[in-house]
């Protein structure tokens, strides 16, 4: 019997998948992947021979089926997730039924689309003294949201919000920011398709006009909504610097050095 794989794809771009979740699919005999959210190119790490299969048109049971039958016959099945495999996926119902079937599981973490995107728009998710707290969150849909996790609640922090599967309602989002105290001219960038090579796109707008911003450039789907105190903080100057690098701030591989005195 084999065992199947929960692998992270990474956000598009098939360089950026692990070195350890690429090696899996270099040894697959079974790859199930969704067609819609993953970038085709990440199957270049595919052997030959290896069968290959898309899973947007099926339901949950038929995924579990395929995988079932398909970890009796392979010794590495893999299941490519987008980004990373335990964010806002179906990993738990799908490992449910093979734990039941006795059948080994592994999970390999993958690069959330949520640090793609900032990296895309070259921004940070937490700065000294400004922000030290990022949420990933995103509105209700067909997913419900637990009570105490109401998006209102959530904005009040006013800290990083990573926004996922939410940008068909990102006038919504902006709503419900300003009523929980962002200024209208808060910033806002509205990454799509993160390190899709030929289609990434980075928007940068306000929360005044982001949702217009996304009308025009048509982006409707496969884009993550990135609000945060820290956004174009490489433009101001008067950021607090980290006392990761302060002189003064003793760290386990180098000593306290007296303030003033020269830095390597
Ligand atoms: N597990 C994934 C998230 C899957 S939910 C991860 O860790 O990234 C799907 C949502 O993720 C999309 O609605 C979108 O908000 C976001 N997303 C996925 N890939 C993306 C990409 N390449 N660029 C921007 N957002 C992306």
């Amino acid at each position: 019997m084999g065992k199947v794989w929960f692998v992270g794809a990474g956000p598009g771009a098939p360089d950026l998948i692990t070195v350890r979740g690429a090696r899996l699919l270099s040894e697959a005999g079974a790859i199930l992947y969704t067609g819609s959210l993953v970038a085709k190119t990440v199957l270049e790490w595919a052997p030959e021979g290896c069968e290959i299969a898309d899973s947007k048109s099926m339901d949950l049971q038929q995924v579990t089926a395929w995988l079932l039958e398909r970890a009796q016959r392979h010794e590495t099945v893999v299941r490519l997730q987008t980004g990373d495999p335990t964010l806002y996926g179906v990993l738990a119902e799908l490992a449910r039924p093979l734990d039941e079937a006795g059948i080994p599981v592994g999970i390999v973490s993958g690069v959330s689309s949520a640090m793609a995107s900032a990296a895309a728009a070259g921004e940070c998710l937490t700065l000294p003294e400004v922000t030290q707290t990022v949420i990933f969150t995103r509105l209700s849909g067909r997913t419900q949201m637990p009570e105490r996790e109401s998006f209102a609640s959530l904005a009040a922090h006013q800290c990083t919000l990573c926004i996922f599967l939410s940008i068909e309602r990102i006038q919504a989002v902006a709503d419900h920011l300003i009523a929980a105290g962002w200024q209208a001219g808060a910033p806002v960038v509205v990454v799509h398709k993160a390190t899709w090579p030929d289609e990434e796109l980075v928007l940068r707008g306000t929360l005044q006009d982001i949702a217009e911003r996304c009308r025009e450039a048509k982006v409707e789907r496969q884009a993550l909504i990135l609000v945060s105190p820290a956004l174009g903080a490489r433009a101001r100057t008067a950021t607090q610097p980290s006392k990761l690098y302060d002189a003064a701030f003793p760290r386990r591989f180098r000593p306290a050095r007296p303030s003033g005195a020269a830095t390597d």
